[in-house]
């Protein structure tokens, strides 16, 4: 359930709540948001309880929360949460979209997309240092230089950089250099990786399961926030069906449902949803009429020689036409990109 206060309680009224929760055995997290706070309650409910909680001063109202996903739940909190990543705001009326090379493959190589992807007007850099591949012979990644290049983009370009962490031992090395770290596809329900991440206060940029549901994608976001970490992103990236021909189906049903039952940013992957950089920008443009708050998207300087996932890479200039199209979108469903991708990619 969730214990929503007056909007003119007093700190003391809250903590009174608070302290009253603990006693009857709920787990709490209090959700300040813009126009309320609300104190999330997780634990068994009895009408007794409520009742007593009720009447404390402060409080306006109990709300029970039937889903499973309490914190997550959009019963419990109706405006959308917001989340900051560096100084780029992502789930408000900015579109995120981050870019970047599938992973780091030498510092030559990841500073010159840095700077690519900061002139199409991307916002968030992203290059993976550990990468989780299917064969044991292909490409694992640079991991710690890995890392060490990504902090040098970031401080060369001013823009943020993602990567993604496999376990717990590269996210304690990740967090020393990255602004938000991507928990993959392949690991959404590594739940001592969820509960690792949710310890930290980072942004999780947390991809759809290629076989999850959207409940049991959900439910990987309870896992963070329930550890405390509220800065959790969600990202749609293709799921497993019967079709070959592309090499996930992007399921952009996911973008409006999610945001129905979720007050969490939710963005898409058309790159590793499709697997084919030329169904890139019609499924990065119908993304964003569907609701997306942003996009991350695989570039890389030249696709022919990028050691993963070339074929779904766009080109520098395929980026920024992407971006030149995508700012057609923005008076559509009243969003803004920063000005200079506007102007940069025009
Ligand atoms: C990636 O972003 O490079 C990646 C491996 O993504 P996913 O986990 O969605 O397959
Ligand atoms: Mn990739």
């Amino acid at each position: 359930m969730v214990v929503v206060m007056e909007m003119s309680s007093s700190n003391q009224q809250i903590e009174a709540v608070n302290l009253k929760l603990d006693q009857l055995g709920f787990q709490t997290q209090m959700i300040r948001g813009v126009k309320r706070i609300v104190i999330g309650a997780v634990g068994d409910r009895r009408s007794s309880d409520i009742l007593e909680l009720q009447l404390m001063p402060g409080v306006e109202k109990i709300v029970p929360i039937m889903k499973p996903y309490k914190l997550v739940s959009r019963e419990g909190r109706d405006e959308n949460t917001v989340i900051k990543v560096g100084n780029v705001t992502i789930g408000g009326d900015n579109l995120a979209i981050i870019a970047g090379p599938c992973a780091v493959e030498s510092r030559q190589q990841l500073l010159t997309a840095a700077y690519q992807v900061k002139r199409a007007g991307g916002q968030i850099i992203r290059g993976g240092a550990f990468k989780p591949r299917t064969s044991p012979y292909s490409f694992q990644g640079l991991e710690l230089e890995g890392l060490k290049i990504l902090k040098e983009a970031a401080q060369a370009t001013g823009l943020p950089v993602v990567t993604e962490v496999i376990d717990e031992g590269s996210l304690q090395m990740a967090l020393d250099y990255v602004d938000m770290v991507q928990v993959g596809a392949r690991n959404m329900q590594n739940f001592r990786l969820l509960k690792a991440v949710g310890q930290t206060d980072i942004p999780v940029l947390l991809k759809r399961g290629m076989s999850a549901t959207i409940e049991e994608w959900l439910m990987a976001a309870e896992y963070i926030i329930s550890e405390g970490n509220g800065r959790v992103i969600l990202c749609e990236r293709g799921i497993r069906t019967f079709e070959t021909a592309t090499r996930n189906t992007l399921d952009l049903s996911a973008v409006p449902l999610v945001k129905r039952l979720s007050h969490l940013p939710v963005i898409v992957d058309p790159s590793h949803g499709t697997g084919d950089r030329g169904l890139v920008q019609p499924m990065s443009m119908a993304a964003i009429a569907a609701g997306a708050d942003g996009l991350i998207l695989e570039m890389h300087p030249e696709p022919a020689k990028a050691l993963s996932d070339g074929p779904q890479s766009l080109t520098p200039e395929e980026l920024e036409q992407v971006m030149g199209q995508l700012s057609l979108l923005l008076p559509a469903v009243a969003r803004q990109l920063p000005t200079n991708a506007i102007r940069e990619s025009a």
